[in-house]
């Protein structure tokens, strides 16, 4: 019987490689919200980016509470492969050419900062979690002989160079091959680049977050999801967070840190939601050097190690992006567990597979500071894939802007900024693609309730009544939500993989129970009957 908390542990049926170390059961527990309250600042979301910001602010004296709808530490976070980089996935050459060479050199600095913020502040509280800066290895996807080598090759000198002018340290080097890359593929000739760095992302955070639990002026409620969050009174001085069990804190100021904001639009527009795949494949102790690599293929393959055991290591690999909802696993893993056995050829059996969610600015950058619109509520979202670097980031942005320190990294990261115009095209063929996926109003994915297999899930599209979402349970009972999701009511689609009902149109997720697991959407999947409901209540029991 599988465990009906597990969508309040992590995003995902699959779980990640992180818990062979740190299971789930060493994230701290804290209780649920039942009382309003008032605080200086209001952290909402317990991932990087809201623990980050929990601590920059109460190591400065600020009184902070902190709100998680499901348990500690259960979003993307929990879900990362932990590259802490300042080698961008959008790479130097691409942000230079839309926000000019000042803000990209703003931007590869605030990111060294935040690489190495990990590392002091791992050093100062003490905490174990495998911090070590090592170099990042960017090749070719192709081989050597390719004319597609060549052309590929041209561009990592590019990058070496632009990375160079930020201030970076990167240099391209012919010839260049991966030390452990023992396989037949000849990819040689990369950009490197020093000093980045990574670590065990669950250990740092359990650690942090046991620290701020220690601190007088930090408080922590889970199983507490915020609402809404307004601000109200002259000159908006006092923010109101409102949970789903109607209580109100009430703050000078706010930071959604949900990974991505709970809004309409603006911002959320702005973003591609995808969802990206990884493996964790053991590889023999000492047969590889410890480093980051990325090729360029789009979409590109990252690669970190991780500790498993005496004789192993983990080999992490990530890839296979698909746009949320418009496509499935569809031999994803298979294609990352090939592509490393042909160059690692010790590698060993894979233990571990899961999936994760990421989200892309259209212009590069992602959103960090004050909200649109408002005075004291602030937004940290569009990781580009470098979400750990920027929810560190976001953590000493706001906190200085909060105090009134100004911080000329904030700038490029502003959400108040107008997108480039050279975003302009990629922006509006977007929003054609995600319209489209209203188109689902007339599909159905299964033709009956009887033809659904246990433990699987589809999209019943009666043509008298709305879409209904169908999870068939391992006895085979089955559940009926609205497949409809209450963000902008795009129609859901069952992901095999993760078992979960994701949204085409702005990713939002929901589990089987239809409990929202990512935002846009704020609340879960309405029940359409009994069974239903009591599988969400069962879930929401659990405390
Ligand atoms: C497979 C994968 C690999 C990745 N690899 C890397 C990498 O190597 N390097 C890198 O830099 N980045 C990487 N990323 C991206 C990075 O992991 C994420 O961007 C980052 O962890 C997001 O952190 P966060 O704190 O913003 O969000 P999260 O960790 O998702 O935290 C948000 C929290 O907010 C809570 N929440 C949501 N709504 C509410 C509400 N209404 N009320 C209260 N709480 C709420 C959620 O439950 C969640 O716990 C990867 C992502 C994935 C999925």
């Amino acid at each position: 019987m599988s465990d009906p908390a597990h969508c309040l542990h992590t995003s995902g049926e699959e779980d990640p490689v992180w818990i062979h170390t740190d299971p789930y059961s060493n994230r701290p527990r804290f209780p649920k919200l039942n009382e309003d309250l008032h605080c200086d600042v209001c952290v909402i979301g317990s991932g990087i980016a809201g623990i980050s910001t929990a601590y920059e602010l109460v190591a400065r004296g600020v009184k902070v509470v902190m709100i998680e709808a499901r348990d500690a530490i259960s979003g993307e976070s929990s879900r990362t492969t932990g590259h802490l980089a300042s080698a961008l996935d959008d790479h130097y050459t691409e942000i230079a050419s839309k926000h000019g060479d000042k803000a990209a050199t703003l931007i590869a600095e605030s990111h060294d900062w935040a690489l190495r913020r990990v590392g002091d502040v791992a050093w100062k509280l003490g905490i174990e979690c495998e911090y070590r800066q090592l170099p990042g290895y960017e090749i070719s996807q192709y081989e050597r002989g390719d004319l597609k080598h060549q052309k590929e090759v041209d561009e990592l000198r590019a990058e070496a160079k632009k990375a160079q002018e930020c201030g970076l340290a990167a240099t391209f080097q012919e010839g260049f091959a991966i030390p452990g890359w023992d396989g037949t593929p000849d990819q040689r000739d990369a950009t490197i680049f020093q000093r980045q760095a990574t670590f065990h992302p669950t250990k740092y955070l359990v650690g942090v977050l046991k620290w701020l639990a220690q601190q007088p002026q930090f408080s922590c409620y889970t199983h507490t999801r915020m609402m809404s969050c307004e601000e109200s009174g002259l000159l908006h001085k006092e923010v109101h967070v409102k949970t789903m069990d109607g209580y109100t804190i009430t703050c000078k100021d706010a930071v959604e840190a949900t990974c991505v904001p709970l809004q309409k639009l603006s911002i959320i527009a702005e973003m591609e939601y995808y969802r990206t795949y990884s493996i964790a494949i053991r590889i023999p102790k000492g047969s590889y050097e410890d480093c980051l690599i990325y090729d360029l293929a789009d979409p590109y393959h990252y690669i970190r190690f991780t500790a498993c055991d005496d004789q192993d290591d983990y080999l992490v690999i990530g890839g296979g992006d698909h746009k949320v909802g418009q496509e499935g696993e569809d031999g994803r893993y298979a294609e990352l567990e090939s592509w490393v056995r042909k160059r690692f050829t010790r590698a060993g059996s894979v233990d571990y597979r899961w999936s994760g969610q990421i989200f892309d600015p259209v212009d590069y950058v992602a959103f960090i500071g004050l909200n649109t619109g408002k005075k004291h509520t602030y937004i940290i979202t569009g990781d580009s894939g470098n979400g750990l670097t920027h929810g560190v980031l976001a953590g000493r942005l706001i906190a200085d802007e909060i105090q009134g320190i100004d911080n000329p990294w904030s700038k490029p990261y502003s959400p108040k900024r107008l997108p480039p115009l050279s975003t302009l095209p990629s922006m509006l063929s977007h929003d054609l693609q995600i319209n489209a996926q209203y188109k689902r109003y007339l599909q159905k994915d299964i033709p009956d309730i009887e033809s659904l297999a246990p433990c699987t899930g589809g999209v019943l599209n009666p043509s008298t009544s709305k879409p209904l979402a169908v999870y068939k349970d391992e006895k085979g009972v089955a559940h009926k939500f609205s497949a409809i999701c209450p963000h902008l009511h795009g129609v859901v689609v069952w992901n095999d993989t993760e078992k979960s009902w994701d949204c085409p149109v702005h990713g939002s997720r929901f589990s089987k129970e239809g409990i929202c697991v990512i935002g846009p959407a704020k609340a879960g999947l309405n029940p359409e009957d009994e069974t239903a409901g009591r599988a969400q209540q069962v879930v929401m029991a659990t405390t």
